[in-house]
């Protein structure tokens, strides 16, 4: 956004709390690598051109990216500065913050989806012997008391999780509510090339039929490593993993209770994926790619137990701690404005928010599927700094929501 407002002159200033790039350095475990490859992470004036495009960024090395990208387009940047009000004022917005007030015509809010890492409630039954993290919180298997651990969410960040401890030599449980398998590499080419290039993750906020829905649909249980390996249960129980249903409660006396729906849950995971192949397969047929890549193929269904267990014994089953991996929400307990909603979420049409002058980015669909990627930034803000331009010239705004 700040490479969007300044290409059309317009003054602005970003105000971090942290760093540049402080949710990668604070808020990841260790051994994360980017689950888009090199060449998906776009932003304005950006394109990729190492040797690598195929790659996943370690850690490090998106550090270094999203700091050298705000180095290179010199935003203007005030670290250390956290904004603890936004208020409306007169002719726009009164912004405090930690060093001093700002006022702005217009507010761009920008402080991410995924500020903290949802719990749901029976968390609080968990008896005071089992040590509580979540994918916020979790930095690498030595942090962990000795014994086994069960990881609650079996998307992106669980099953990445899950892999790392079992491979660690930790006995693993892993309780898996709805999620979307995915292949890393599909017909010879990464999963994330064909979304890309059939269109998948540009389909617009005003295209999908049930929006509220399409912004709860949990991460692809995608993973980005060397040898560019799927990651899916099926891996996950060839190294031992155990896998349960969703965590449906924790009894009195320490008792761990799982849905029976995991066979469900597996099933219908595999629907998703075929649907996503298919799709694939039509586009490639239709843009004559059939004969340039590899036939199509599919995994073999999940492999679920005939009864997986619907109970457990917190303390026969050894577990010592919980990894809640169950999603993340934003963090608006700054936001002085009437514009969120039963949730906490702040209402928004396509990134325009209902105050006016004030605009949202970063969010899951915001005005396309791939809003919440790094590579769905640059086109949500070239939408929306035009919109913020018209606004400022007050001009009607000439796009439409
Ligand atoms: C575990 C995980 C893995 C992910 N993997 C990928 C991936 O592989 N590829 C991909 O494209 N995307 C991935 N994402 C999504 C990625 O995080 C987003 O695409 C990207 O970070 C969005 O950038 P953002 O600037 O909107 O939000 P953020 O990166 O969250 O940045 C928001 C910034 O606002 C600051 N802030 C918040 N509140 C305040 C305040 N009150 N005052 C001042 N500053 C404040 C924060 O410190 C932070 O620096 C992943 C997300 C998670 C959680």
């Amino acid at each position: 956004m700040s490479r969007c407002l300044a290409e059309r002159s317009i003054d602005h200033v970003l105000l971090e709390r942290g760093e540049v790039a402080h949710t990668w350095r604070t808020e990841r475990w260790d051994s994360l690598r980017l689950l888009t490859p090199n060449w998906q992470s776009r932003l304005p004036g950006f394109r990729y051109d190492g040797n690598d495009p195929d790659g996943y960024r370690t850690l490090p090395e998106i550090i270094d990216f999203i700091a050298g990208y705000a180095k290179a387009i010199s935003a203007p940047v005030r670290t250390h500065t956290t904004v603890t009000s936004v208020r409306s004022a007169d002719t726009g917005y009164v912004v405090r913050t930690n060093r001093g007030d700002w006022r702005c015509r217009t507010v761009v809010l920008a402080s991410g989806a995924c500020n903290i890492a949802r719990v749901p409630s029976l968390g609080a039954r968990l008896p005071r012997s089992v040590a509580s993290l979540t994918a916020q919180s979790y930095r690498n298997p030595p942090q962990l008391a000795d014994g086994g651990v069960l990881v609650v969410g079996a998307s992106s960040s669980g099953t990445q999780i899950a892999n790392e401890l079992q491979r660690s030599g930790r006995a693993v449980t892993l309780s898996v509510g709805e999620h979307i398998r995915a292949p890393r590499v599909y017909r010879g080419k990464d999963l994330e090339w064909w979304m890309d290039a059939a269109g998948v993750l540009d389909e617009r906020h005003d295209q999908v039929d049930d929006i509220a829905r399409a912004r709860r649909v949990p991460s692809l249980q995608l993973a980005g490593t060397p040898d560019r390996s799927t990651l899916d249960l099926n891996v996950l129980t060839d190294i031992g993993v155990t896998l349960v249903g969703r965590l449906a409660g924790i009894t009195e006396d320490g008792k761990l209770q799982f849905a029976g729906s995991l066979r469900n849950m597996c099933a219908m995971s595999d629907l998703k994926m075929r649907r996503l192949l298919e799709l694939i397969d039509e586009w490639a047929r239709a843009n004559g790619l059939d004969d340039t890549v590899e036939p199509p193929d599919r995994l073999p269904p999940t492999r679920v137990a005939e009864a997986p267990p619907l109970g457990m014994d917190l303390v026969k089953s050894g577990i010592k701690t919980i990894i809640w991996a169950t999603g993340y929400r934003p963090d608006y307990s700054w936001l002085e404005l009437p514009v969120l909603d039963r949730k906490g979420m702040v209402s928004h049409d396509g990134g325009i928010v209902s105050s006016p002058g004030a605009y949202l980015m970063g969010m899951q669909f915001l005005r396309r599927r791939k809003s919440a990627l790094i590579d769905g930034a640059g086109d949500d803000a070239r939408d929306l700094s035009a919109h913020l331009a018209a606004y400022l010239d007050n001009a009607a705004p000439r796009l439409s929501a």
